[in-house]
């Protein structure tokens, strides 16, 4: 093809668009600034434990995942979840409840009243809404499915994947497959009954069907593997410091151990985050900074403990345990990580993965960090049963974890669309688009290489 691109940042999102760049033969450049690849993506190994410090697992909701799998020979790498991880506990009055995953399940729980049960039902039977998209996922919920069910399902599952609130999240930006339920077919029970037909035509698999996957030596195995087919076309260490435009072509300026070196590309992506993003392409746009600027960002900090397994009281049979605001602990829930990937211990101990902050309480960083390590010991081990010391605790403090698909998300959304289309050769990325989890980002990497590819093939033509 002939054209060059300079990927800035070498997360999944930056690494997996580059790859399939690369593939279709554009040169391609990647630009880091940390001195390794992966971004929010660790994996490290200490005392013999592996510690996930991002992301734990993926979900394979892309045949991409797959491709890249199959493409980087790293099928002799791949874990998938175990079957009990398909169990999910949730906490209600300093119980662990199951989620139920069935209707008969559903009937039995005592995770939810009866009033709330019956609440359910009414579901088939509310309209829509008149707020449109404007509308936080809390009201969503509230309104489609009752108070219960916002405090003790979604407020604790959305702690889980965004360390959100449904409170502040926008319905359409965070879960844009739920608010389509409604928009599209009226209500959630016939949506989802009528979309599973449509996702099957598409080759897409639901999250909650699609495989959950790690690799023996973490998460990181997916970025590393990318950065080997790279070789020397990744620059680590490297923290790119300016964007510049001249005629049809873009010099990308990075810092590399003092000196400013400079790149002549083609097209530039950008897949690092927001906050970041501001510095680079407000020049572009003043608005840029207003859009890109305003996406929060909560800390998050993730806790690595491994106990004795004779110690623990509790059945280790499932994925973890998510905890509902109204329950008031200091933490947001805990991955059984041993037992969703079995080979993270031998069978004599087990760890977990604990996750404190969040948009619920970001204020958790005022907080004297060994008092606070207390304080989520002794909350965990009461409801866990557990009546020793761990015998290894390692943590990570995230600044800025994840970033929020708050209300007022649509207008960046449509900004950022607009700007695109605004400068040629310009392509913003980033899990702050597209959605926060890893199977999003590897969609939608995918997706922007479609896009590239589009705009290169038409300047050829012109
Ligand atoms: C604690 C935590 C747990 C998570 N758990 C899960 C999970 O279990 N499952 C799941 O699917 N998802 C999970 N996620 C979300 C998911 O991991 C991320 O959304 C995803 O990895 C983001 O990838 P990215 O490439 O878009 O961005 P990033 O990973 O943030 O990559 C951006 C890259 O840009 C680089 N960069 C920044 N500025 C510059 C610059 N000026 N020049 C050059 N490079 C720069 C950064 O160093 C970074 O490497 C979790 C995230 C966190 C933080």
């Amino acid at each position: 093809m002939n054209k060059k691109i300079i990927v800035i940042g070498a997360g999944i999102s930056g690494l997996t668009s580059a790859y399939l760049l690369s593939k279709k033969g554009v040169d391609v450049t990647i630009i880091e600034k940390n001195d390794a690849v992966g971004g929010s993506i660790e994996s490290v190994m200490e005392n013999g434990f592996l510690f996930d410090r991002g992301p734990n697992s993926a979900l394979e909701t892309t045949p991409v995942i797959g491709q890249l799998i199959r493409e980087l020979e790293l099928e002799h790498e791949v874990l998938y979840a175990s079957k009990q991880a398909n169990k999910r506990y949730i906490l209600r009055d300093n119980t662990l409840h199951s989620l139920p995953m069935s209707p008969p399940g559903l009937f039995k729980t005592k995770l939810f009243s009866g009033k709330a049960k019956l609440r359910l039902m009414a579901e088939p039977f509310i309209g829509r809404s008149n707020d449109g998209y404007y509308q936080s996922l809390a009201e969503f919920v509230k309104r489609r499915l009752g108070q219960e069910f916002l405090d003790y399902a979604i407020n604790p599952f959305v702690a889980g994947v965004y360390a959100g609130r449904p409170e502040d999240l926008s319905v359409k930006s965070a879960f844009p497959k739920l608010y389509a339920l409604e928009e599209k077919y009226g209500g959630l029970i016939v949506g989802t009954i009528r979309s599973i037909r449509e996702r099957k035509k598409r080759a897409e698999v639901a999250k909650q069907s699609a495989k959950m996957l790690s690799f023996k030596s973490g998460m990181i195995t997916l970025p590393k593997a990318i950065e080997k087919y790279f070789g020397s076309n990744i620059l680590l260490s490297s923290e790119v410091t300016s964007v510049d435009k001249s005629e049809n072509r873009f010099s990308v300026s990075y810092l590399q151990i003092g000196t400013i070196n400079k790149i002549d590309c083609d097209a530039v992506l950008s897949t690092i985050p927001s906050y970041i993003a501001s510095s680079l392409f407000t020049k572009y746009d003043k608005e840029f900074k207003t859009h890109a600027d305003t996406i929060y960002y909560p800390p998050v900090l993730v806790y690595y403990l491994v106990y004795d397994r004779k110690d623990i009281k509790q059945d280790l049979d499932g994925f973890g345990f998510l905890i509902p605001a109204k329950e008031n602990k200091s933490f947001l829930g805990a991955l059984w990580s041993s037992i969703i990937f079995s080979d993270r211990t031998d069978e004599t101990k087990a760890a977990f993965t604990l996750f404190v902050g969040g948009s619920r309480n970001p204020d958790f960083v005022k907080e004297d960090r060994n008092s606070l390590l207390l304080k989520v010991r002794n909350e965990f081990e009461e409801l866990m049963g557990i009546s020793s010391d761990p015998i290894f605790t390692s943590e990570r403090f995230w600044e800025k974890a994840i970033p929020q698909y708050n209300l007022g998300y649509v207008e960046h959304e449509r900004f950022f669309d607009d700007f695109e289309k605004r400068n040629p050769g310009l392509f913003i990325s980033g899990n702050y688009r597209g959605g926060i989890s890893v199977g999003d980002c590897v969609k939608n990497a995918a997706l922007v290489c479609d896009k590239i590819n589009e705009q290169f093939t038409m300047h050829n033509v012109q």
